[in-house]
C-alpha cells in the first residue's frame, strides 16, 4: 500500500482469531477488507484449547476438514480432577449433541491458518504493520493511523467500520476508557511444556486435563507435535503472599497435584517458562459510531473453561452478520450493533457467572452440574450432565447471538 488515502470497506486492527475470522467472513460477502497485524505469522500465543462453541464460525470459513488434514490433535472432551470429588471426572462433547470433538491447537499454527484464510477470501494483510490511533470525522471513527515495521512513515487508512480485535492490548478500550477489570479475577498464569507425558488411552488421549489446587489449578493439553502444554493459574494475591516467584510455586504445586504429576512424571521439560497477567475483564460498550471491539478486545474471561477463542469467533461470526447488514443498509446500523453487543453480554454473562462459581471448588459434581442447568435449562429438559456438558462446549445460545438475520 503506497498512499495514505487507501480506502476499504472495513479495517480490522489485528490478525488473531477475532480479527482473521470477521474479515475472513467480511471479504467472503464481498467486502473490502484490510487487516492490520503487527506480528509476523506465524507467532506465538497462549490460548491452545479449543471448545465446540468455536466450530461453526470455522465451519463458516471452511477450515474444520483442514484442521483434521493437519492432524491437530482432536479433543473430544475434558478430564477433571475437581471440586469435592474423589478421583476424576469430566465431560465428553458427544453429551451436548451437536459435536463430537474440538481441536488443541499450536496457536501459531492456527492463528495463521485463520489469517491465511481471511486472504484467501479476499482480505488484504499487512503484517508487521502497528495500528497507532483511530482517526475520527466528528465522533466518528473513520479509519486508523499506522506504521510498518522498518519505516517512520504513518499512513492513514479509511473506512466505513474498524474493528479493534487488537486482543489484549485492547486499543480502542484504552482510547475510549473502556475496560473494566473483574477485581475478583485478577489472575497470573505461567507455563511450559514438556516432551514424553503420559496419556490416555482412546478418545480421551486428546483430553484436557484440569486439576485443581488449594489455591490455584493446572492445565494439561496435549498437543499434536507430541508436547504437550502444562501451566498453572493462581490469583495475583496468593503469589504475593507466598514470597515466591511463579516457576517455584509452579514446581511446588505441581508436585502436589495428584493426576498431573502422574502425567508427567515420565516426561522433561522442553522450554522455558512464560508468565502472563490473567486478569478478566470486560469493555463497558462493544462498539460506537463507526467501529466494535470482538475477541479479547472486548472481553476476557479466565481461561478456566477455555472460552477465550470460542468467544473471538462466535462474536467475529455475529460481528460480520452486522457490518455486513449496516454496510447494505445504513440505517440498520443502530440496531444491528446493538443488539451485537446484546447477544455477545449474554453469552459472556452465563460464561462469567459459571467461572465464578466453578472456582468454588467446595462442591461435588453434581452442583456443578446443577448450575449449569439452572443457567442453560431452568426448566429442567435435559439430563443436568448434558447441561454441564453444553456449558463447557461454549454452546449455550449458540443461535441467539445471531439474531434473526441469519435465520431470515
Ligand atoms: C493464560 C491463558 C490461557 C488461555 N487458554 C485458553 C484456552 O485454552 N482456550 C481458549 O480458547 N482461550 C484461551 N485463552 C484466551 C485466548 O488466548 C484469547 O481469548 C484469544 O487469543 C483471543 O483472540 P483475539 O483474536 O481476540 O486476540 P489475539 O489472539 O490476542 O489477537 C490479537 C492480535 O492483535 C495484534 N495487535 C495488537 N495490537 C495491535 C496493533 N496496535 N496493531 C496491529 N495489530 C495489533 C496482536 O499482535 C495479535 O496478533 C487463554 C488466555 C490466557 C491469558
Amino acid at each position: 500500500m503506497s498512499t495514505a488515502d487507501e480506502d476499504f470497506d472495513v479495517v480490522v486492527i489485528g490478525g488473531g482469531p477475532g480479527g482473521s475470522a470477521t474479515a475472513g467472513l467480511l471479504a467472503k460477502q464481498g467486502h473490502t477488507v484490510l487487516v492490520l497485524e503487527r506480528e509476523k505469522f506465524p507467532r506465538y500465543h497462549v490460548g491452545e484449547s479449543l471448545i465446540t462453541g468455536a466450530l461453526p464460525t470455522l465451519d463458516d470459513l471452511g477450515l474444520r476438514k483442514r484442521m483434521d488434514d493437519m492432524g491437530f490433535t482432536k479433543k473430544y472432551g475434558g478430564t477433571l480432577l475437581w471440586g469435592k470429588n474423589q478421583g476424576t471426572w469430566g465431560f465428553r462433547f458427544t453429551e451436548s449433541a451437536l459435536y463430537e470433538y474440538s481441536y488443541q491447537v499450536r496457536r501459531a499454527d492456527f492463528d495463521a491458518l485463520l489469517l491465511g484464510r481471511a486472504r484467501e477470501l479476499g482480505a488484504t494483510v499487512i503484517e508487521e504493520a502497528t495500528v497507532k490511533e483511530p482517526v475520527f470525522d466528528g465522533d466518528r471513527v473513520v479509519g486508523v493511523t499506522y506504521t510498518e515495521r522498518g519505516s517512520k512513515d504513518v499512513r492513514t487508512v479509511t473506512a466505513r467500520y474498524v474493528v479493534d480485535a487488537s486482543g489484549q492490548n485492547h486499543l480502542f478500550g484504552r482510547q475510549f476508557d473502556l475496560v473494566r477489570w473483574h477485581e475478583d479475577l485478577r489472575n497470573i498464569a505461567t507455563w511450559t511444556y514438556f516432551q514424553g507425558c503420559r496419556h490416555y488411552g482412546g478418545t480421551k488421549a486428546g483430553d484436557i486435563v484440569s486439576e485443581n489446587r488449594p489455591s490455584g489449578w493446572f492445565w494439561f493439553i496435549p498437543l499434536a507435535d507430541g508436547t504437550t502444554s502444562v501451566g498453572y493459574v493462581t490469583p495475583l494475591e496468593q503469589l504475593k503472599s507466598s514470597g515466591k516467584d511463579m516457576e517455584q510455586l509452579f514446581h511446588e504445586e505441581l508436585a502436589k497435584t495428584e493426576e498431573v504429576r502422574w502425567l508427567t512424571e515420565p516426561a522433561r521439560r522442553v522450554s522455558g517458562f512464560r508468565s502472563i497477567r490473567d486478569w478478566s475483564y470486560t469493555s463497558e460498550r462493544f462498539y460506537g459510531p463507526g467501529w466494535a471491539l470482538v475477541g479479547d478486545a472486548a472481553a476476557f474471561v479466565d481461561p478456566l473453561l477455555s472460552t477465550g477463542v470460542t468467544l473471538a469467533l462466535r462474536g467475529a461470526r455475529a460481528l460480520a452478520d452486522v457490518i455486513h447488514g449496516s454496510l447494505a443498509d445504513a440505517e440498520e446500523e443502530a440496531p444491528l450493533f446493538e443488539s451485537y453487543e446484546a447477544s455477545y453480554r449474554v453469552f459472556l454473562s452465563s460464561v462469567l457467572e459459571f467461572v465464578r462459581f466453578f472456582y468454588d471448588r467446595t462442591k461435588h459434581k453434581e452442583d456443578y452440574w446443577d448450575k449449569a442447568q439452572q443457567t442453560i435449562d431452568p426448566q429442567r429438559l435435559r439430563p443436568r450432565e448434558m447441561d454441564f456438558a453444553t456449558m463447557l462446549s461454549g454452546l449455550t445460545g449458540i443461535n441467539d447471538i445471531f439474531y434473526q438475520r441469519r435465520a431470515a
